[in-house]
């Protein structure tokens, strides 16, 4: 198999304190050798054994690919009014989430598939290189299946959103829909599909109704996750650790008993500021999550209506100024944290047998991503040990 050494790497970040200092197990002055798609050797340039082709970093800082765990990639259209109208301080009435329904709707296949293909690139070069797709704008059988049917052609991590929000047809019978949703709607979507998640907030579905959707797709093999506690507070988080669920999302409005839950369980604590920025609304608090020794991951929700980035160096940047982190915990909550949230052991860390999704930036150290908001400093990413162009 095909070795590349990467060497004259500045400061690299592991993820793994056995392979140097800190939690993020840093490295100086370091090498890594990828081996066809994993990482087969990370330690001092110095020693680094030879390879077939030999990449010099130049002292540019490495660390692992951004993992995204929760993104919505699979729609139509445009909410650019909406988002001028509330930046501008007018009033806006268009329906939300259903106008991006009805034009995903109308959309064909492949246009729908650039879509997600196109941001999908925009993420990678930015440095992500595991993304999580929800379905969601569909809200019919046939079109949540169809949008999960595509997101299955870009990534592994699919996921079930038929319970984003009750679709219009059923507007005066929500009842019927989570029937739907549990039912024939599920059946038709879980074979695309890793994971179930519901957004379980006022306007949304209630606690028993996101226990009935959640719970249904754990019976057809599927592992929950939920938007909890994003616009106020609810039974989201509490319900996302009674049932195992790999992460619970926003996490916006907690108590004292949320975060007590949420540290005492598996479940991760996905905070996403791009909504709250794109919103004007206020943060989740980070520093109290951390504090009480939960996990937590960083995304981006990019979406067309409440967060429209695919930037996890900005969601890094935001963090750090707005939630409490410190740059290496906001760091570790993009890379780890979002491996984490995905339930995945391959990525996320840089250490051998690790998959080989690197990302080299234009900077000394990784803490530049929150120092240098907004400044391209992705310069090269490797995934599954290939160099992109
Ligand atoms: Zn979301």
């Amino acid at each position: 198999m095909d070795t590349t050494l990467i060497t004259g790497i500045g400061s690299l970040v592991t993820n793994d304190p056995a392979h140097g200092t800190g939690p993020l197990g840093l490295l100086t002055d370091a090498a890594v050798v990828l081996e066809g798609d994993r990482i087969a050797w990370v330690g001092p340039a110095g020693r680094a054994p030879a390879a077939d082709t030999v990449y010099d970093a130049d002292g540019r800082a490495a660390l692992p690919g951004f993992v995204d765990s929760h993104a919505h990639l699979v729609f139509a259209g445009d909410r650019t009014a909406e988002f001028n109208a509330r930046m501008s301080g007018r009033p806006y009435s268009a329906g939300g989430i259903r106008t991006t329904v009805a034009a995903t709707r109308a959309a064909s296949d492949a246009d729908l598939d650039a879509g997600v293909a196109r941001l999908v690139r925009e993420a990678l070069r930015q440095g992500t290189t595991t993304v999580e797709c929800k379905s969601g704008y569909g809200l019919t059988v046939e079109d949540e299946a169809r949008a999960l049917r595509i997101a299955a052609r870009h990534t592994p991590e699919t996921t079930y959103l038929g319970a984003h929000v009750v679709a219009p047809e059923y507007a005066d019978d929500p009842a019927a829909y989570v029937d739907l949703v549990t039912g024939p709607m599920l059946d038709a979507c879980a074979p695309y599909a890793r994971w179930v998640d519901v957004f379980c907030e006022r306007g949304a579905f209630d606690g028993d109704q996101a226990r009935a959707v959640l719970t249904a797709g754990v019976r057809r093999g599927l592992v929950p996750r939920v938007h909890a506690n994003q616009l106020g507070h609810g039974p989201g988080v509490q319900l996302a650790v009674e049932l195992g669920a790999a992460s619970a999302d926003h996490c916006t409005h907690l108590d004292d008993a949320d975060v007590a839950a949420l540290a005492a369980s598996d479940t991760v604590a996905t905070l996403l500021p791009g909504a709250e920025f794109s919103t004007r609304a206020r943060y989740p608090d980070a520093r109290r999550l951390l504090d009480a020794g939960a996990t937590v991951a960083l995304s981006t929700d990019c979406n067309p209506g409440s967060s429209f980035t695919s930037s996890m160096p900005f969601c890094i940047a935001v963090a750090v100024r707005e939630m409490g982190m410190s740059p290496d915990e906001a760091v570790y909550a993009a890379t780890a944290g979002g491996a984490r949230a995905l339930r995945r052991t391959d990525v996320g860390g840089l250490t051998p047998g690790a998959r080989a999704d690197l990302v080299l930036l234009d900077a000394p150290s990784h803490i530049h991503l929150a120092y240098r908001p907004g400044v391209p400093l992705v310069s090269a990413v490797w995934r599954g040990g290939v160099l992109q162009g």
